[in-house]
């Protein structure tokens, strides 16, 4: 990469022109030698996705166990919690539901943070999160259609950022880090990236 004639070639051998260059290489933190992000966490997760349900549910679903997980519940109240079920401790699990377009139902998920993660998943807990939904739902869900597992970049605890953002040189950054709020977070995380510094 030049920064200062703002060209960039990928690994392919692509060459690209810009004002900035902005790498996000998500979990591949091994990335420019691995230096810039060795501060960084991974974390892999297994979720599932079903046949069509065949009723609307027209909210999202997300169990107690949510409240273990996120930093907007680090409350004060959140030390009363009960123990975690033996699975939830196992799995650093909960419950989350919500239908797609096409009436399926898209569950998740789990936690693990101690590699070399598995290549496999564990059918141990999609029982569990299939039951959760169940239960909450008061019926069968459809079969499993999908599973899969991801490995997104968390930043250890406290986060102090969304983004974990560095400046590799005038012009270049490299942002990863957003764990599971990626998806959610990116729009602001962009609108945030200056044209040039
Ligand atoms: C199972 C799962 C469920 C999730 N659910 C949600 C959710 O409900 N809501 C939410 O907001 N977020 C969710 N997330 C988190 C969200 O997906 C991530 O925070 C987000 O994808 C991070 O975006 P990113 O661009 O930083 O990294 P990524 O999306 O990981 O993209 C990085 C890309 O760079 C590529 N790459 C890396 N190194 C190189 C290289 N050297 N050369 C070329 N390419 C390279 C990688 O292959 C990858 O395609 C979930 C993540 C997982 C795994």
């Amino acid at each position: 990469m030049d920064a200062d004639t703002g060209i960039v070639r990928d690994h392919l051998g692509d060459t690209h022109h810009g004002d900035a260059v902005v790498i996000c290489p998500g979990a591949e933190h091994s990335i420019l030698g691995g230096k810039a992000l060795s501060g960084l966490h991974r974390c892999r997760l297994q979720m599932m996705q079903t046949a069509p349900l065949d009723i609307p549910l027209r909210t999202a679903l997300a169990d107690g166990d949510s409240l273990r997980y996120y930093p907007v519940f680090d409350v004060p109240a959140r030390k009363n919690l009960p123990a975690p079920s033996p699975a939830t401790d196992r799995w650093r699990m909960q419950l989350l539901c919500v239908q797609r377009a096409d009436g399926g139902l898209t569950i998740g998920d789990t936690h693990a943070y101690d590699e070399p993660f598995d290549v496999g998943v564990a059918e141990e807990a999609y029982d569990e999160l299939r039951g959760r939904a169940e239960r909450i739902l008061g019926r069968t869900i459809p079969k499993t259609v999908t599973r899969w597992a991801g490995v997104y970049s968390q930043q250890p605890e406290p986060v102090a950022a969304v983004e974990s953002r560095h400046v590799l040189t005038a012009g270049v950054h490299l942002i990863t880090g957003l764990g599971g709020r990626g998806m959610t977070a990116s729009p602001a995380v962009a609108e945030k990236q200056p044209r040039r510094s």
